[in-house]
């Protein structure tokens, strides 16, 4: 632990859950710290100021905070805390020398997860960082279930679902273009009927990371739309950017040669029809049509092929 003013961190591995102290008494800090270090990577603030910087460099898993601190109340941290996107989820625990019901009820009101009565007793302060940081944990667990394909680790339908309709919402605010592609693997019943389920899988499988390899920018993803069938969502791209993308996924999926005897390019390849949101044209729906009729287009000429289709 670092023991300036500013801010005090232990020299841990990254890896331990990282725990952010703030009390305006460097001593309580200090003693909070015994009690959690080598357990825990243990940041420190001597101010609710100090710790809104801290949480905007490094998102904390969990803050235990004072209540009662000069300038800025922890209650009022907390508040601030739960406005912003990126610390909305981080659990506070309040330390408190609280008896009034009044004041334990504002620790609950202002968004706080717990809290912890002075002095602190280093079991009761175990137990409940652990019972935060497990439930912490839960939380992304079930997000993750909630949003990623079971088979092949891209995100799911719903996933796609939920975004696609704020990216279209934001394109109509006139913010930025949006593209999508449609994949659709050749032949695949076929290679099921050849090969067998099991290797329908694997193959569902590589073609799901052969798309994902190919997506450069933080913004694009991949969901998987239905059965063999993937959608690429390319935010701020053009057709002629969406087009060297969809080349480079048809292009990634051939190369890696999996065996279809009875396809008529002899292994698994990919369909892809591309569309072009067009600001105010009703939401999203239209989109996928378009993207439809695109990849219509590429199964009719010959399969293995990208194909867009401008008109509406
Ligand atoms: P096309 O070239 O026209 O797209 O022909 P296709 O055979 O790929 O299209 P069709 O829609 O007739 O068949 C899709 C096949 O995808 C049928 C289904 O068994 C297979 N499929 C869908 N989901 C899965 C899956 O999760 N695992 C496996 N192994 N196969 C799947
Ligand atoms: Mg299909
Ligand atoms: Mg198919």
């Amino acid at each position: 632990m670092q023991t300036n003013q500013k801010s005090l961190e232990t020299s841990l591995p990254d890896k331990l859950p990282t725990i952010l102290v703030i009390d305006d008494q460097p001593t309580n800090i200090q003693s909070i710290n015994a009690i959690l270090s080598g357990h825990y990577r243990v940041l420190a603030a001597t101010s609710a100021a100090l710790a809104l910087e801290i949480c905007q460099q490094c998102q904390p898993d969990l803050i235990i905070s004072d209540v009662v601190m000069p300038q800025m109340t922890g209650l009022q941290l907390c508040q601030l805390l739960a406005e912003n996107q990126e610390t909305k989820d981080i659990p506070v625990i309040f330390m408190t020398s609280f008896s009034k019901p009044e004041e334990e009820n504002a620790c609950w009101q202002s968004g706080g997860a717990d809290f912890i009565t002075k002095p602190v007793q280093p079991m009761t302060l175990k137990n409940r960082v652990n019972a935060q940081l497990k439930f912490k944990a839960q939380k992304e667990f079930l997000a993750q279930l909630a949003f990623v394909d079971g088979l092949t680790a891209v995100y799911n339908r719903r996933y796609f679902d939920l975004h696609i309709v704020k990216l279209t919402a934001r394109a109509d605010r006139g913010q930025g273009g949006l593209s999508i592609l449609l994949i659709d693997i050749d032949f695949f019943k076929l290679f099921n009927d050849n090969y067998g389920h099991l290797a329908g899988d694997s193959a569902l499988c590589q073609v799901a990371s052969g798309i994902k390899a190919t997506l450069l920018r933080p913004l694009d993803f991949v969901s998987r739309y239905g059965g063999e069938e993937f959608v690429v969502v390319l935010p701020e791209t053009d057709a002629e950017g969406a087009l060297q993308v969809a080349a480079r996924i048809q292009k990634n999926v051939a190369d890696r040669q999996i065996p279809h005897k009875n396809s008529t390019h002899k292994v698994v390849t990919v369909s892809i029809g591309v569309a072009c949101y067009q600001a105010g044209t009703a939401g999203y729906q239209t989109l996928i049509e378009k993207a439809d009729k695109s990849l219509y287009a590429a199964k009719k000429s010959g399969r293995n092929k990208v194909s867009y289709c401008n008109e509406d």
